[in-house]
């Protein structure tokens, strides 16, 4: 379990004196450990060990209980389940005594997806429970759970996981794989899981094969499209110091990586609203951020006006719009970013006299006086016609769908996606691919209409795609070229090994170390 100290802790202190209340709800984002903590309690309660705080996790019914084979407990994904008749189903068993262990747990996952008769079905039997019988209530909408649920409830709020402890777990992972692993590059995976340790691990697999078996930062800041660590600080010093020169040399690079764009901006929002945070509330908060990144933060904090934060905000939430509406992330980028540093706030704002409503700083934007090297550093081209693309118009084969992906027009996380799948049928009008289970996570609505579009636009039709999630086996672009990745580097080390001048080194006992050697990414 990493995180929520606090929540386990209480949970602990209950079983330890056998006073676990009956039905507990989890509330949290996707990813933080709602169901994990729902297994953990599980094997507390029918460990062979006896019950107690610490179950042992090796005996049989933990095992089971972590295999998903025990029979006293119950996972059940209310999202697939809402009907009445299954919810009675589902209860209809709950007075019976356990069959193997001593309690019945029932772990009913995104609980607010119930319908309203479900609803009233389970309250009957929360209102009296049995005295084997637990309820762990999951969801990551709470709001949505009937007020009559939520009173016969204890309630648990789980935190978003920070991203020092998700990153400190991924290096703990990696280091129990022997993975070797740049430590920015675990921090921009934690950065990017949002406090989702699961979507982590789910980001870490994805750049474990980019990169053919080591977590790089430049691997990864690739995949996910975004600006590494530096990169991203960079672009928020130019826009904090109103620097025109460096975000135009910024916006060049920009362009060359056509990364994701909308990231970025969600990046810099967060960044942003940290600093404000800092500014206003003081160090202590919030807390999770990376420790060479303090000092950093300090300096801006104390160079920054809060007033400018708040108008870069709105700036680049209004961005962030228009990027949904307007399909040319990059136009509007660019001109978010030259918003960014033109607009300044009415400082005199803030020295309205008491008693009158200065009102909200955005309302009251006006650019600061043109003057000479005021003009915007970058002149963005006009959004330009797609060029049509011949339709291919024949069904694709599960052989050529790898090639197929590879001369796609994606960038960023989407390919990605796009690389780890298999194409299991295309009749023209729908397209059926498969994702691997680790990465469905992964897959955000967002995602999936980058992935729409592409292949629209490739087939020159609207055709339906179909994501499924399968076991992950078949031949997948991703799988073809960590292969070719590691024959090619192979035959780097063996042609390194045939240098005369190596090979002086290696009598001298000289070794080369497992990994280091790596073929140049075209
Ligand atoms: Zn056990």
């Amino acid at each position: 379990m990493i995180g929520q100290e606090s929540t386990v802790r209480a949970l602990q202190n209950a079983l330890g004196q056998n006073r676990l209340h009956p039905v507990l709800l989890f509330s949290g984002t996707r990813g933080v450990g709602k169901t994990t903590l729902g297994r953990l309690i599980a094997k507390a309660l029918n460990c062979e060990q006896g019950m107690g705080p610490e179950p042992c996790g090796r005996c049989q019914n933990c095992e089971a209980i972590d295999s998903g084979r025990f029979p006293d407990f119950l996972e059940i994904d209310a999202a697939s389940r809402t009907r009445v008749e299954e919810t009675r189903e589902l209860l209809a068993n709950v007075s019976y005594l356990p069959s193997r262990g001593r309690a019945r747990v029932y772990l009913i996952d995104e609980v607010h997806m119930l319908s309203g008769h479900s609803f009233n079905a389970l309250l009957k039997t929360l209102e009296e429970p049995p005295p084997h019988v637990y309820f762990l209530l999951a969801t990551t909408e709470p709001e949505k759970v009937p007020v009559t649920i939520l009173s016969r409830c204890l309630r648990f709020a789980l935190r978003r996981v920070p991203v020092d402890q998700i990153a400190g777990h991924l290096a703990l992972v990696a280091g129990k794989e022997a993975v070797p692993s740049e430590s920015a590059a675990l921090g921009l995976l934690a950065d990017a899981a949002q406090g989702s340790v699961r979507d982590a691990l789910s980001l870490m697999d994805l750049a474990l094969t980019y990169g053919a078996g080591s977590v790089r930062e430049a691997d990864v800041a690739a995949i996910l499209g975004t600006l590494d660590h530096e990169q991203l600080h960079a672009l928020a010093s130019a826009i904090l110091k109103k620097d025109r020169q460096r975000m135009g040399e910024i916006l060049g690079v920009l362009h060359a990586l056509e990364p994701d764009y909308a990231g970025i901006l969600e990046s810099l929002a967060r960044l942003f609203v940290t600093l404000a945070c800092r500014i206003e509330l003081g160090p202590s908060l919030p807390a999770g951020m990376r420790s060479e990144d303090e000092a950093r933060f300090a300096v801006w904090a104390s160079e920054t006006d809060p007033l400018d934060l708040q108008i870069d905000y709105e700036i680049i939430r209004k961005g962030l719009e228009e990027m949904r509406a307007i399909d040319d992330p990059e136009l509007t980028f660019d001109m978010t970013c030259v918003r960014l540093l033109a607009f300044e706030p009415d400082r005199a704002v803030r020295r309205a006299p008491a008693g009158q409503d200065p009102g909200v700083p955005t309302s009251d934007w006006k650019p600061p006086q043109a003057g000479p090297g005021r003009e915007a550093p970058s002149d963005s081209p006009p959004a330009m016609e797609a060029p049509s693309v011949p339709a291919s118009r024949r069904p694709l084969t599960q052989a050529e769908w790898p090639s197929y992906v590879s001369d796609l027009e994606i960038s960023g996380m989407a390919r990605e996606i796009l690389n780890h799948t298999i194409c299991t049928q295309y009749d023209g009008k729908t397209l059926m691919l498969e994702l691997a289970q680790n990465f469905a996570n992964l897959l955000t609505t967002q995602l999936k209409s980058r992935i729409d579009g592409a292949l629209r636009e490739r087939e020159n039709r609207d055709l339906e795609v179909r994501i499924e999630i399968g076991d992950g086996s078949g031949e997948t672009l991703a799988k073809q070229r960590a292969c070719q990745m590691e024959q090619e580097q192979e035959q780097v080390q063996a042609e390194l090994n045939r240098d005369p001048n190596v090979q002086k080194l290696l009598e001298r006992g000289a070794e080369i170390r497992k990994g280091s050697v790596r073929p140049t990414r075209r």
